[in-house]
């Protein structure tokens, strides 16, 4: 029996009375099974977390064993695959002597990021600068931290003492440059400047994504590290949000690696395929260097479910399965070919104006109403009517796409095969023809 979900479920980035959408039963490797017996490819790992794919049976499994075993154990105890995961991601990172501080998700891992920085950083009400076009959750604080103009609207950023300052969104380059390269040089300039304005003994952290996010914003690779420059040099704080960008979606364990230890942060946020999105966790990771500062005094925060049993064995599960299936070299691998399939696409399709990311499975297609002048097909965030339907026409052929604004974001799971994602990419070039035919003069 289906029950119409709608008359009893308020659902999240939704008006009510439009929401519609497919119930799921099942899946397994990238494809979805539908309640009306359908199968759908999908195209966007869910919303971009399940990086294993949907059922991978060692997380099935992990899951299964553990909750044999033990269900739940607070933090007042100790708990073996908590230790565990926090090992492994101390390992894999590379922050040896560091510690890890497990929450339920992103946005709560982006809160308490800012807290054990303040904390840390001796300034309580330190500022923390964070990136217009970003996004860092929905919870109050993580929510003024994110730079969406949907939300800018609905929080008091000021008030939870965040401040913008522009991306590094080199297609469209705030600083006027057509230059990538020096885009993110800019961008990062940017922040050093805001610091020294505000003065560094009164900023906190700066808290970004480093390299790819939701927003559709590919960092270029100058970027992440002269932000980890001027932040170093002035005694701030840097935190990586890697809730999305990690565990091979940009290539790397961590896209922060992407630049070797030029790149390495004070601390970074993780989330999403942490678990391979099977059990809700997020985690706060910590260099040695902080988690010292912290050794010797009370951590004012916590929550009842901080590293629980079963999310903390499926991400023992998770981290084991990208490492024996070579997940994140992969990634790496059809992310450069998914590239240069897009990049065919916008030879072929004059809506195109842009194609970014693939440095792992994380694709960006821009469209544009004008390629000379770059100009929006609709004025960000809205998405435009025919990609609307675009989307709706992928799906009645069975497969499902993401997208944000002008942006077509391809991030399936790394276990996508290589036929379906050519499949995938045919289909969304008999799509581009259909819904953005060039206007007949
Ligand atoms: N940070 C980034 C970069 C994200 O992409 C997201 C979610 O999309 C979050 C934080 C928030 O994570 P959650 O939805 O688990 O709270």
């Amino acid at each position: 029996m289906s029950i119409d979900e709608r008359q009893s479920v308020l659902h999240s980035w939704s008006v009510q009375a439009d929401w519609r959408a497919p119930t799921v039963v099942g899946g397994q490797g990238a494809r979805l099974h539908l309640a009306d017996g359908r199968s759908v490819l999908d195209m966007s790992s869910l919303a971009e977390c399940s990086n294993l794919g949907h059922q991978h049976p060692k997380l099935v499994a992990a899951i299964r064993a553990q909750a044999e075993r033990l269900c739940f154990v607070s933090n007042a105890w100790g708990a073996e695959p908590r230790a565990q995961l926090a090992a492994m991601l101390l390992e894999r990172s590379g922050f040896e002597g560091g510690r890890v501080f497990f929450t339920l998700g992103g946005a709560d891992a982006n809160e308490n990021a800012v807290k054990i920085a303040r904390q840390v950083s001796r300034k309580p009400r330190g500022a923390v600068i964070a990136r217009d076009r970003s996004y860092h959750g929905a919870t109050h604080l993580a929510m003024a931290l994110s730079g969406d103009s949907r939300t800018q609207q609905q929080v008091d950023a000021a008030a939870f003492g965040v401040q913008h300052v522009p991306p590094p969104y080199a297609y469209r380059c705030p600083f006027g440059s057509r230059d990538a390269d020096e885009c993110g040089l800019r961008a990062a300039d940017a922040v050093a400047q805001r610091i020294d304005a505000l003065g560094a003994n009164s900023v906190a952290a700066v808290l970004m994504e480093p390299n790819a996010g939701t927003n559709g914003i590919v960092a270029p690779d100058t970027y992440w590290p002269a932000l980890r420059r001027a932040t170093a040099d002035r005694g701030v704080v840097l935190i990586a949000d890697e809730v999305m960008s990690a565990f091979g979606r940009c290539g790397e364990w961590f896209a922060w690696q992407r630049q070797g230890e030029s790149g390495r942060p004070d601390m970074m946020t993780l989330a999403k395929g942490l678990t391979g999105a099977a059990v809700p966790l997020g985690a706060v990771v910590l260099s040695r260097d902080v988690a010292m500062r912290l050794e010797h005094e009370m951590l004012y925060t916590g929550l009842t479910y901080c590293g629980h049993p079963l999310a903390c064995a499926a991400g023992v599960a998770a981290l084991e399965a990208y490492a024996e299936d070579g997940l994140i070299e992969r990634s790496r691998k059809l992310g450069a070919k998914l590239f240069a399939q897009a990049k065919r696409l916008q030879e072929r399709h004059d809506v195109i104006g842009d194609v970014r990311g693939g440095h792992g499975l994380f694709v960006v297609i821009e469209l544009v109403a004008d390629r000379d002048s770059r100009a929006p097909l609709a004025p960000w965030p809205q998405t435009p009517p025919a990609l609307k339907a675009l989307v709706d026409a992928a799906m009645a052929e069975g497969v499902s796409f993401a997208t944000r604004g002008n942006l077509i974001l391809l991030a399936p799971p790394l276990v996508i095969d290589e036929n379906e994602l050519a499949d995938a990419v045919a289909l969304l070039d008999r799509l581009l023809a259909r819904h953005f035919a060039p206007a007949e003069v």
